[in-house]
């Protein structure tokens, strides 16, 4: 896995109504192993979200922002991604891709048409209605093949994992 490169592009982040969900995908990305979030508009209180998760848990996930994410996909160098439900169920696309390096693009209520033009895989998570979030994390494991689960973060605190009870040392 290390190597394998996520980039992921949340298109069309409404300031007013997207924080929780941006800041979601953000978390997703962070524990699945992508590199960093890119949205196309500016939200710094979801940047500020996730520094915050960096500096505790450790981990150096990026969130930043773009104007033209038109321009940012076409000077994108890997392979490009669109997740939704209309494209090829996951099930049928062979894992590892062809680069290393993925863009990973994930919409919200309506994505612009011409994404579905300018991606080399349109890719479904099923081919039902759900959630980015949820097309994200099972996207981001098949890529990786399980192994970003096992990644260590260097943080203040970490949990000793336990069957029963809870357990976490500080730093
Ligand atoms: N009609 C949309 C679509 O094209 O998938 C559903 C909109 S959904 C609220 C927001 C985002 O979730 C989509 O843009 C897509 O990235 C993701 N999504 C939802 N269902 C998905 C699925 N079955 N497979 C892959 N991605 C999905």
């Amino acid at each position: 896995m290390n190597k394998l490169k996520a980039t992921i592009l949340r298109i069309g982040h409404r300031f007013e109504r997207d924080k929780r969900i941006s800041t979601h995908i953000a978390l997703v990305g962070r524990a699945f192993g992508a590199q960093e979030l890119v949205l196309d508009s500016k939200d710094s209180r979801v940047k500020e979200g996730i520094d915050e998760v960096n500096e505790n848990w450790g981990g150096g996930f990026e969130v930043r922002f773009i104007e033209n994410w038109k321009s940012f996909v076409e000077g994108f160098d890997g392979t490009k991604i669109h997740l939704t439900m209309y494209g090829i169920n996951i099930n049928d696309v062979k894992f590892p891709l062809g680069k290393e390096n993925v863009l990973v693009i994930v919409g919200g209520k309506k994505v612009p048409p011409q994404i579905y033009g300018m991606v080399d895989y349109n890719i479904a998570v099923g081919n039902q209605p759900h959630s980015e979030v949820a097309a994200l994390a099972v996207f981001l494991d098949r890529f990786f093949e399980g192994k970003e689960l096992d990644r260590e973060f260097a943080g203040k605190q970490k949990i000793i994992p336990q069957k029963c009870g809870k357990k976490v040392v500080r730093y």
